[in-house]
C-alpha cells in the first residue's frame, strides 16, 4: 500500500518536469542536427586527415603530424587540447616502394613494403624468386633452406581465384562454386601444412629466410575481394618484405612454376628513425556543475598504414571530432566534462585506451560512460549494454532523445556481455566503466578496408557519418546533463561452455615500448 502511494505520488509530479526535459532537450537535439547537417566540417577533415596526411602508423612522423593537425583543429574551435605521451616505438618513415618484373617482359607490379619493413637503397634489389618448398619436414626444409640464397621467397599460396565469392555466388552454376571451394580449402589446408612442416610459423619463417640469406619476402595477403590486400608489419630486420597483389602476385607465381624464371626488381626507401615517442590526443569541454565527472567520446587515431586509414578509424577520429566541434557550439558548458580520446597504438593492442585507463584512475572512477566507434564508415546499427545490469535504464533513456531517422535504425542487446577485446572500449569496460560500442553496418569492411590497401577517402559514406556524429554527439550530451550518475554494476555472466561462471574480462597493460613481436 505505502509503495502505491508513493508511486503515484510520482506519477502526479513527473509529467511537469518532463516536459520542461522535454522541451529543453529536443531544442538542443534539433540544433545540433542543424549544425551537422548545415555546418558539417567532414569532408575538410577527411580531406585534410586521408589525403594530406595520410595513413597513422605508431611512430611514424605522419602520427605526429596527425596529432599537431587535431590539436590545431581544436585550438580552432576554442576547445583546449593536448598530447599525452605514454610510451615509446620503434620510429619508421614509410617512403618510395616500387616492385617491377624486369624479366621475361616489364611490368610494373602493384605491392608495397610491409610496415617497418628494412630499405633496399635507392637502386633496389634484383633477383629471382623461389616458392616456399612443400618440405616432408623440418629437417628436410633445413636441407632446402640454402636455395633461398639471393632469391626472393615467395611465401603465400596461390590463391585458385581472385573473384570474390559473392561474384561467384551471382554467376557460377552451382556445381563450380562448391568445387572452386571444395579446392580451395584443400590447397588452403595444404599450405598450413607446407609452413607448419618447415618447423617455424608465419611470425619466424621470414626471419629464418632472412637468416639464410634470401634478397627478401614477398607475400600476398588477399582479402578476399577485389583488388584488395592486407598490409600488416614486416617481421624482417635486414631485408624487405613486400606484399604483392594477387594478381601480380598469381603471374610470378606460375611463371616461376613453368620455369620461366622471373626477376623482380625491388626498391624500398623507407627510413628507420630509433625509438620516438608514442602518445593520446585529449581534448576537453570542462563541465560546469560536475566538472570532475567525465563522458568520454572514444575512438583510435592510430591505423594501418597500406592506404590512408580512412575508415579505420578514420571515420571514427572524425564521427568524434565533428561531434566535439558542434557540442563546442551548442552545448558550450556541459553539467559534466566531456572528453574526447584520440588513442595511439590501437592496432597493436588497444595499448592507447589501456595507457589512459591506468595512468588516470581519478578519471576512470568518475566516467558517467564511454562511447566508442571503430567499424567503419557506415551508420551505427547496434548498440549493446557490455553485461551492465542496468544499461539499459540510461543508454534507453539517452538513446530516446536521438532524432527517430538515427534512433530506429539501432538495434539494442541489453544487458548484453562485456566486450574484451576489438576496439579500446574495451579497455573500460574491464575497469567496470560503462563503456559502449557504437556499432556499424558493414558496407563490406572487413573486406574492403579493414587493414588494407584500399581504406580510402572515397569508401567515406559522408551521410552515415555525418549521421553517427550526431548520434555521439546526442548521447555525450544525455549522459552530460542526465541528473543521476549511472550504474555500474554487473550482471551476473552467464555460464561457459564448460559449465564455469562467466567471468568479467580483466584489465591489461599496455605494451608502452613496441614493438614487441
Ligand atoms: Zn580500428
Amino acid at each position: 500500500m505505502k509503495k502505491l502511494r508513493q508511486f503515484l505520488f510520482i506519477g502526479l509530479l513527473l509529467p511537469a518536469c518532463l516536459c520542461f526535459a522535454q522541451d529543453k532537450d529536443s531544442v538542443t537535439v534539433a540544433a545540433i542536427v542543424k549544425e551537422a547537417t548545415d555546418n558539417s566540417q567532414l569532408e575538410k577533415l577527411a580531406h585534410e586527415l586521408f589525403d594530406i596526411i595520410g595513413p597513422r602508423l605508431v611512430g611514424t612522423p605522419q602520427m605526429k603530424q596527425a596529432g599537431d593537425w587535431a590539436i590545431a583543429q581544436y585550438k580552432n574551435w576554442g576547445i583546449p587540447a593536448k598530447t599525452e605521451q605514454w610510451g615509446e616505438w620503434h620510429g619508421w618513415e614509410r617512403g618510395i616502394s616500387h616492385i617491377d618484373m624486369v624479366y621475361p617482359r616489364v611490368r610494373s607490379l602493384e605491392g608495397t613494403q610491409l610496415a617497418w619493413s628494412p630499405a633496399t637503397g635507392s637502386k633496389g634489389v634484383t633477383a629471382e624468386l623461389i616458392i616456399l618448398a612443400d618440405a616432408a619436414d623440418s629437417i628436410a626444409f633445413q636441407k632446402w633452406l640454402p636455395n633461398v640464397k639471393g632469391k626472393f621467397v615467395m611465401i603465400s599460396m596461390l590463391q585458385p581465384t581472385g573473384r570474390p565469392d559473392y561474384n561467384w555466388q551471382e554467376f557460377a552454376t552451382t556445381a563450380s562454386f562448391d568445387k572452386m571451394k571444395a579446392d580451395r580449402a584443400l590447397q588452403s589446408e595444404a599450405w598450413r601444412k607446407r609452413i607448419s612442416k618447415t618447423g617455424y610459423n608465419n611470425k619466424t619463417l621470414p626471419v629464418a629466410l632472412e637468416n639464410a640469406g634470401a634478397a627478401g619476402i614477398v607475400s600476398c595477403t588477399w582479402s578476399a575481394g577485389f583488388g584488395v590486400d592486407k598490409i600488416f608489419g614486416a617481421y624482417t630486420t635486414k631485408i624487405p618484405t613486400v606484399d604483392i597483389a594477387l594478381e601480380d602476385y598469381g603471374l610470378l607465381y606460375r611463371l616461376v612454376e613453368s620455369g620461366n624464371n622471373p626477376k623482380i626488381n625491388v626498391h624500398t626507401e623507407s627510413k628507420d628513425l630509433g625509438m620516438v615517442p608514442t602518445f593520446n590526443t585529449i581534448a576537453e569541454l570542462k563541465g560546469t556543475e560536475k566538472p570532475d565527472e567525465y563522458v568520454i567520446l572514444s575512438a583510435h587515431f592510430d591505423s594501418w598504414d597500406g592506404a590512408s586509414g580512412a575508415t579505420d578509424n578514420g571515420t571514427g577520429t572524425l564521427t568524434m571530432m565533428e561531434a566535439m566541434r558542434i557540442l563546442k557550439k551548442i552545448v558550450p558548458h556541459p553539467k559534466r566534462t566531456i572528453l574526447v580520446g584520440h588513442w595511439g597504438s590501437e592496432e597493436e593492442g588497444l595499448n592507447g585506451s589501456r595507457a589512459f585507463v591506468e595512468d588516470h584512475p581519478e578519471i576512470v572512477k568518475n566516467i558517467q560512460a564511454v562511447f566508442n566507434q571503430d567499424n567503419g564508415t557506415g551508420r551505427v546499427v547496434k548498440l549493446a549494454g557490455q553485461g551492465f545490469l542496468n544499461a539499459y535504464d540510461y543508454l534507453g533513456r539517452w538513446l530516446a532523445k536521438a532524432p527517430a531517422t538515427i534512433r530506429q535504425q539501432i538495434e539494442t542487446t541489453f544487458p548484453g556481455m562485456p566486450g574484451g577485446g576489438g576496439s579500446d572500449f574495451a579497455s573500460f569496460v574491464a575497469a567496470g566503466v560503462p563503456a559502449f560500442s557504437l556499432s556499424s553496418n558493414s558496407w563490406l569492411y572487413g573486406v574492403y578496408t579493414w587493414h588494407t590497401n584500399r581504406d580510402t577517402y572515397d569508401k567515406i559514406v559522408f551521410d552515415d557519418v555525418r549521421g553517427n556524429a550526431i548520434l555521439a554527439a546526442v548521447l555525450a550530451y544525455m549522459a552530460s546533463e542526465d541528473p543521476v550518475k549511472t550504474s555500474r554494476e554487473k550482471s551476473v555472466l552467464p555460464n561457459t561452455e564448460t559449465g564455469a561462471p562467466g567471468v568479467w574480462p580483466a584489465p591489461k597493460s599496455p605494451i608502452r615500448k613496441g614493438p614487441v613481436n
